[in-house]
């Protein structure tokens, strides 16, 4: 994604020739940094060749979710929804593995009849109730425990799971039980130890200290474990600039931990996959300045885009056709929504924008269009997948008629 010619472009298509076509607000991905994400991933951990399952909670899209599969990718997913997307987009059941603090009843049901390669429980209701219904299908499952390693993953507190006082897995006492009750069940199979500390953390450290605690208690457990899926978290640059994730670092830790357990290393990248492959669309409908404030409001809203509603998030705005004229006044870009949070960002310095003009906000791949939702009966936003001239819509825009 460049500006060639003056002109915003994702590989070989104009962002203006796609809003004159689709309307707008749009979501657009591209397809060839979808590719590079993938194969950078892979190749940074390659001398243990992990399995690779994409959380598929960052972008729910079955397309592209089709796309990732042909990449060899499995999938994490955390609802039964999810789990029945991942399946109609081909995934191998072998690849899959099952997240959440609140599995349902059906939900565990459903996982167990599709026979995928593991549950992550992250409680001991949860492991008791996996095992009576494997019990009454006279099925053996394989499970993994969620351990809450207790570790400051220093990004926001939104995003933070794996500290003490976040819901998520459980404690080392605990953990040491559900292994105990795990190897006397005769229906579950303990196979996996899973973290996940939390998501767009840039620092290698709170991993390194994740992966110290893990090998204790592991050593500790003195149970084998098949696999050890240490969750997904890594972060992308949102800023020009900003400090990437070490992946060299990481996998370096990750070597040095493999020494001593022979593990299979599962990973669940959400954001670090599709992150940067996405971009929204919009179109200025009104500019309004007010006594105390410039107001740039956009066709797009939090319901399209949240992370800044939600986590106070701040995305690089970018216009689709760049000029030499800067505005001098500060511009805060809204949304139509009836919420005062309704905002993107504030921007000082702004290229001088007119109404009808586009704009393009960066880096919505990621907790972008599967956060959104229908509020203020907006209907759902058009996603188009680019690679090269091709323009692929993989999922249509929603219909107002289908809203009302
Ligand atoms: C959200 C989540 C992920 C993905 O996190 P990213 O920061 O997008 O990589 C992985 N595993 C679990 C259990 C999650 O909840």
């Amino acid at each position: 994604m460049k500006y060639i010619n003056k002109n915003f472009t994702i590989e070989k298509v104009k962002a203006q020739s796609l809003a004159k076509q689709f309307r707008t607000p749009i979501y657009c991905y591209s397809y060839k940094r979808l590719k590079d994400n993938i194969n950078n991933f892979k190749k940074s951990f390659k001398s243990f060749s992990p399995l690779v399952c994409f959380a598929v909670k960052a972008n729910a899209n079955v397309n592209l979710i089709k796309e990732i599969r042909k990449f060899g990718l499995g999938a994490d997913v955390v609802s039964i929804g999810e789990l029945m997307k991942v399946l109609k987009a081909g995934i191998n059941p072998k690849k899959i593995v099952f997240s959440g603090v609140g599995k349902t009843f059906d939900e565990i049901s459903f996982a167990i009849n599709k026979k995928i390669l593991l549950i992550n429980a992250e409680s001991k209701s949860e492991i008791i109730q996996i095992d009576k219904i494997a019990k009454s299908k006279k099925r053996i499952v394989n499970i993994g425990i969620r351990l809450n390693p207790n570790t400051d993953a220093k990004t926001l507190s939104q995003i933070s799971t794996g500290k003490k006082e976040n819901k998520f897995g459980v404690d080392k006492k605990t953990f040491f039980e559900l292994v105990k009750y795990s190897n006397k069940s005769k229906n579950i199979r303990l196979q996996c130890l899973s973290v996940h500390i939390g998501s767009q953390i840039i620092n290698h450290l709170p991993y390194e200290k994740m992966l110290k605690i893990v090998d204790k208690i592991i050593m500790k457990a003195n149970h084998k474990f098949e696999f050890i899926d240490l969750g997904g978290g890594m972060g992308i640059s949102y800023k020009n600039n900003s400090k990437k994730f070490n992946y060299k670092k990481y996998n370096i830790a990750i070597k040095k931990f493999l020494i001593n357990h022979k593990s299979k290393i599962i990973f669940e990248p959400g954001r670090s996959i599709v992150g940067n492959i996405g971009v929204l669309i919009s179109k200025v409908i009104y500019i309004k300045e007010n006594q105390k404030k410039n107001f740039i409001i956009l066709d797009a809203a939090m319901n399209d885009l949240m992370r800044p509603a939600l986590y106070g998030a701040k995305h690089q705005t970018l216009p689709v056709l760049k000029t030499t004229q800067i505005s001098k006044k500060t511009y805060e870009f809204v949304g139509p929504i009836c919420e005062s949070t309704d905002k993107f960002i504030t921007l000082k310095k702004f290229q001088k924008l007119k109404e009808n003009d586009l704009i393009v906000i960066c880096d919505v791949g990621a907790y972008g269009m599967s956060l959104s939702s229908n509020y203020n009966a907006r209907p759902k936003a058009i996603e188009i997948l680019i690679n090269g001239s091709n323009i692929n819509i993989i999922k249509k825009r929603q219909k107002l008629t289908d809203l009302i």
